[in-house]
Parts: structure tokens; sequence; C-alpha cells
């Protein structure tokens, strides 16, 4: 069976940087992307273009893993790009890594994409029933084979009616003709931000976090339906949809950003911690101590322990040198991978009546084996605080989320999830509250995994099973 698309949704890392001058931009991209790879382990690559070569190499695992000093060495010239990606079993594998470098009418192109569009489905089959052929199962090929068919001799025209084709959720960097493009889908969905060195070169990034790591200073935000174009005379904005709402990511806040980034001109650890303190306030009664499922709970742990003037505590020791281990999917592989990453501080929680926070409940699995073995452990009570709302839709726009089938959120209510994970009380933030912590206009923010009102209407054909026909 052709797997094509089985994974619909990839979480990914992008850079672009342009230079007016040529020099070594290898190292520049790498660390770029190591701040970035947070948001996809399983591939990355590096593009530089320089006087009409593309210089690439990409491939399976952690940055640090696909590249050392040696192959970044050739990596000389003015504009580059770099992506790391994530997906679940199935596409994984070296073709679908990016960036996708083609060769076309105007020379060789470029791009890395984050997100997911959700026509791809209907497009890759037009294109193929015209006899286009494809040389990996990644939506983003879409992209660029449609530049490439719209290219009439001006790359910004060519973009514009190549967007004008795609629906979804996308971030995107991109070279043509010695130029850099960073874009931002209509609803500005993904993230992507733009800044500049000391030395005057532009960089594009998925997060804040790599302009720091680059010491670039922060311009601004991409725009929603905007086409940031750079080139030796600076930067130019250029706008392909003006006409839908913002819509970004509530779950960047929740847990997909890097707490040190600045989102929509918020700071993500600042808002997590917001988001705690509003939970708290939600509660009465007094515990003993507040702990933080690590570490994606640590910054709304604090926010619940400061509001409540409740103790912080760690009762979790994470194992720092676990790498890579084999786990098999049942109940009793996961409680072993769980005792291997995190050992439990039993003289912090004997006889204790403690309040557990986490950013967030997919499955319930993680929650359902931390909360056994802390009553293994002597736990006297254990209370789950969520610091956002159930999520109980999936979401078709580059964040991971199961099938509904396998969002527990989806399948129980709150009191069934609370007995399923063991809990003695589990509370979540109601959307209000949520949107309160972010601190941006409610429409602003996209809500989907949450409330199942998608931004734009998803086709039945963005389902895995149609695939089998390609
Ligand atoms: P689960 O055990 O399936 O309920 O997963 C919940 C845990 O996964 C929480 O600790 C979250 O921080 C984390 N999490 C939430 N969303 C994602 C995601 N898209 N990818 C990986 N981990 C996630």
């Amino acid at each position: 069976m052709n797997n094509f698309f089985d994974k619909l949704h990839e979480e990914c890392g992008i850079v672009g940087i342009y230079s007016k001058t040529y020099q070594h931009l290898g190292p520049l991209i790498y660390d770029a992307l190591i701040s970035l790879q947070h948001r996809g382990q399983e591939s990355a690559g590096i593009a530089v273009y320089h006087e009409g070569v593309m210089m690439h190499y990409k491939n399976m695992g952690l940055v640090r893993d696909v590249f050392n000093e040696e192959n970044l060495r050739p990596f000389n010239g003015n504009v580059g790009i770099g992506h790391c990606r994530y997906s679940t079993i199935g596409s994984a594998e070296r073709r679908n890594a990016q960036p996708l470098v083609v060769e076309f009418k105007a020379g060789t192109m470029a791009l890395a994409h984050n997100g997911n569009l959700i026509n791809a489905v209907q497009i890759r089959g037009e294109l193929i029933d015209e006899g286009f052929s494809f040389t990996s199962t990644s939506d983003s090929e879409i992209i660029i084979k449609l530049i490439a068919i719209h290219y009439k001799g001006n790359p910004l025209e060519a973009i514009k009616k190549a967007l004008a084709q795609v629906e979804g959720g996308y971030a995107l960097v991109l070279i043509v003709e010695g130029k850099l493009y960073g874009i931002r889908d209509p609803y500005g969905l993904r993230p992507l931000v733009l800044g500049q060195t000391k030395k005057g070169d532009y960089i594009l990034a998925s997060e804040t976090v790599a302009l720091d790591l680059l010491e670039a200073t922060f311009i601004r935000d991409v725009d929603k339906g905007e086409i940031i174009e750079i080139d030796d005379s600076g930067y130019h904005s250029h706008y392909f949809d003006t006409t839908k709402p913002m819509n970004l990511c509530g779950f960047e806040f929740v847990y997909f950003s890097r707490p040190d980034s600045d989102l929509a001109g918020k700071n993500v650890y600042q808002v997590r911690v917001e988001l705690g303190k509003i939970l708290a306030r939600g509660d009465k009664e007094k515990y003993d101590l507040v702990a933080a499922v690590p570490e994606s709970g640590v910054p709304a742990a604090i926010g619940y322990a400061i509001e409540s003037d409740t103790v912080y505590s760690s009762v979790f020791i994470k194992n720092k040198y676990i790498g890579r281990t084999f786990t098999d999917p049942t109940q009793e592989g996961r409680e072993r991978m769980l005792r291997l990453k995190l050992s439990i501080l039993k003289s912090n929680i004997q006889g204790k009546r403690i309040v557990i926070v986490d950013d967030s409940i997919v499955r319930g699995t993680t929650l359902r084996s931390i909360i056994f073995e802390l009553k293994k452990a002597g736990a006297k009570e254990v209370h789950v605080r969520i610091s956002s709302p159930p999520v109980g839709f999936s979401c078709f726009f580059g964040i991971d989320t199961p099938s509904k089938k396998s969002l527990i959120a989806a399948n129980m209510s709150v009191e069934e999830i609370e007995e399923y994970i063991g809990a003695d009380s589990l509370r979540f933030l109601t959307s209000d509250e949520f949107v309160e912590g972010v601190g941006l206009p409610e429409d602003s923010l996209c809500k989907a995994c949450f409330s199942g009102e998608y931004p734009m209407k998803v086709p039945k054909t963005h389902n895995k099973y149609v695939f089998e026909k390609y």
C-alpha cells in the first residue's frame, strides 16, 4: 500500500538567512536549527545558494546527528534555509526530509515548510492525473511544483499563483533566483518572524529563539497572508490574501513553542505562568505541594504555586541520558518507559496531597502512568490541573494531534478522564480562561483542537485512506 500522506500532521521548524555578502552560512543555519529542534526531531536539512548553485544536504536524525564540522564546511553562500521535521511512523523517510530542492525554468529553487495543506490530496491527485510525478509523499512538494508550473519569468507572481491554489496552515521559507522569501498562510496559523543581525543579515525563523541565538534583533512577525521578499536592497512586503481573520495556533502557547520565544508579542513562558495562575484561582482547597509534569508543565505549575501560595516542589527527577529506548505499546511497556525517564522523589511526596500541573492531556497515557507511580510511591492524594482546555479535536494545520478516536477528551467526559487517569480531582482551563491567559483577542487565536471550530472547512478528502488511490 502506498502510504502517501498517512501522516497528515507535520511539526517543523524553519529558518532562512539572507546576507549581502558571501559567507560560511552553514554553522549559522545549524545553530538556528538547534534552537528550533523542539519543533521536529526526525530529520534535518540545509540548503545554501550562491550564484546559481544550490548546495544542500538532509538526512534522518537530530540536527546534531545529521550535521558535523565536515559536512557543514561547503555551505558557503549569501542565502540559505534550514528545516527540522517531525512526523510519525509511515512517512518517516529521507525523501520527505527538507529543504526540498528542484531544478526548474529559472534554475534552482529550495523550499522549507512548516504546517499542513488541507487540499493537498486533491491538488496532488489532479497533478498526477495531468502526468506530473512526485519524488516525496510530503505535501510541501505540491507548493514547489505549483511555483515551477506558474513561473513565467516573475517569481513573486508564480508564488502568488501557487498560494492561491493551496489551503491550510503554513509558514514557508523559499529561495528562488537568489532571493529569500518568507510566507505565512492567510490565517497566520503557523508562526514566522523576521529579524536582523548586527552585520545587517536578515533572518526568518519559526520562533524568536532562533533570532536570539544568532544575536539578531526582532523586526516583526511576518503577517498573515504576507510574502516577505529579501534581496540586496532590503526586505519588501507583499500580500497575497488579506481577506481572512488572524488565527494564530493556540497550541503554540500551550505546548509547542519554546518558553523563551515571543509569539505575537507575548512571551510564551509568561503566558504559561499566567495560565497556571488562572488555574489556581479556580481552587478553593489548599494542597501540600504543587509539582509539574516535566518539562511541559513547569511554567504553569510555577504560576499555580505563586497564585495559591503553595510550595512548588520537584517530585520527578528526569534522566538526561536515556537516549533512544525500545518502547512496546502495552501499558507495562509505557510504565517501564516512564520509570526510565522519570524517577520519583519519594521523600517529597509520601503522605502528601499533591497538585500536579501539565500543559495538556492528549491520550491520557502520561498522566495515568504518573499518577499510578506517584500513588505507588506513597502520595496521599493526586489532584491534576491542566493549563489548557480539553483537546477533543484533531489538528489539520500542523500540530501532531492523533485522530479523534485516540483523543481521550473526544471520548470521555472530564469525570471519566479523572477516573481513567486515577486522579483525586481533575480540572482543565475553560476556553475563556485560556484566552484570558494568552492575552490576545479571542478571535485572533485558533482554538480548533479545543472547540472543533476550524478556521476553514476541512475537506473530507483530507483523510489518510483516500491516498490508497495514488
Ligand atoms: P498524553 O500522554 O497522550 O496525554 O500526552 C500528554 C503529554 O504530551 C503532555 O505532557 C504534553 O506536554 C505532551 N504533548 C502535548 N502535545 C504534544 C505534541 N503535539 N507532541 C508531543 N507531545 C505533546
